[in-house]
């Protein structure tokens, strides 16, 4: 059955330059850049409302009017989005008693990649794409190796081959193909490229097509209905690919000209590994791309990536937003995993942990105010690298 989408086309968040939504679409065709759906949000906002809103399915889908899906045959739903938004007990002890985590690790595959490539592979699906390629930390692996399960889709998988050994036992469960690729993302992504040029994959690659965003997004929309349609002052989150930031800033946008927010914005703050901190140091710098980050190291697989295609679109978002950018070190993120689950009940995955680390130190510096509303981003479940803390 035909769904409510109101997509229209897509943009180039470049250039400006429109294509067409009805088919599969890759990278902006003139200069190369990510592209951006738009929709006809007049018409969304006849049937989006806060009110129907209240009695729609509890998954990523309740905002049919705002997603790319025209026929929901093709919606792989696995039961991703709708997670929990949780006040925090450390929120008193830390000082900042309005704290809250939205928890992402209950997702399919224990992380927010499922929204995304539920999304992408949907949409591809319908578009009728065949064969599916990522190059990934781990947890977009595991993610769009269970959708395209979902599908009856060939997914094709390229992990750092030190990436721990769950993601590639989880990918090859769900009978995608899985290589070991000795090196970085960027070096995965280039064997994905080689595919992509000989067997005609695919790729499913952050914002080298355009659907992954706007499955990220839905954790914007899901924030305001959450709080009762008011923005927190601060979102703090840890950022790789940037899917995430770039997805929940577009999210805002949409939900003002729908008439569901005002013009207010939350700083977004960015969390990055102290040895692998393209966008944070791009920030510091104020220049408006990241230089490619050299030997970068962390055992936060999420954020162990040192180029990204959009660093432009996060930079854009932190200023934009009046936010700013912290690194965290290894030994932080394994220390406050453990602040974060004994003060809350939530066991978080170290890119979740960062998130903390990165809030006390703002609250320290005076950055984030005592009476802030704070929502912290628990991205992914600590399970596949549990060895860490054996
Ligand atoms: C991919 C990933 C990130 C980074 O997300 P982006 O939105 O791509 O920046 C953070 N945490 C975890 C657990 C991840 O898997």
């Amino acid at each position: 059955m035909q769904t409510a989408s109101c997509l229209i086309d897509l943009e180039c968040s470049a250039c400006g330059l429109a294509h067409r939504a009805d088919q599969l679409q890759k990278l902006c065709s003139s200069c190369g850049m990510p592209l951006l759906a738009r929709y006809d949000t007049a018409r969304a906002a006849s049937t989006l409302t806060r009110a129907a809103l209240s009695c729609r399915r509890a998954d990523m889908w309740r905002y049919q009017e705002m997603l790319p899906l025209q026929d929901d045959d093709f919606m792989l739903a696995l039961g991703e989005g709708w997670t929990p938004l949780l006040k925090a007990r450390f929120g008193e002890r830390i000082g900042c008693p309005s704290t809250y985590i939205k928890d992402e690790s209950l997702n399919p595959t224990g992380s927010f990649k499922a929204r995304g490539l539920a999304m992408a592979v949907s949409r591809a699906w319908e578009l009728g794409a065949k064969t599916l390629a990522i190059p990934s930390a781990g947890n977009a692996g595991s993610a769009l190796a269970a959708y395209s399960a979902a599908a009856g889709l060939q997914a094709h998988v390229f992990i750092p081959s030190d990436a721990p050994k769950a993601f590639a036992a989880e990918a090859r469960s769900y009978a995608a193909r899985v290589d070991l690729v000795d090196g970085l993302i960027t070096d995965c992504a280039r064997r994905v490229r080689e595919g992509v040029e000989r067997y005609g994959w695919f790729d499913v690659s952050t914002l080298k097509e355009p659907y992954r965003v706007e499955g990220k997004k839905t954790m914007a929309y899901e924030l305001a209905e959450q709080l009762d349609w008011r923005l927190p002052d601060v979102i703090i989150y840890p950022a790789g690919g940037g899917t995430g930031l770039i997805g929940m800033w577009k999210a805002f946008g949409e939900m003002e000209q729908l008439g569901m927010i005002g013009p207010e914005r939350p700083r977004m703050v960015c969390v990055q590994a102290e040895n692998c901190a393209p966008i944070v140091k791009a920030l510091r710098e104020n220049a408006t791309r990241a230089e490619p980050w050299s030997n970068a190291r962390t055992i936060a697989d999420g954020l162990r990536v040192p180029a990204a295609i959009g660093d432009f679109l996060m930079l854009q978002v932190l200023r934009d937003s009046h936010g700013t950018g912290v690194s965290v070190d290894d030994g932080q993120m394994l220390e406050y995993a453990r602040v974060m689950a004994a003060g809350s009940g939530v066991f978080p995955g170290l890119e979740g942990a960062a998130t903390l680390a990165a809030q006390v130190q703002l609250l320290d510096s005076g950055w984030i105010g005592r009476d802030e509303t704070v929502v912290l981003f628990n991205t992914g479940t600590p399970l596949k690298h549990i060895h860490l803390w054996a």
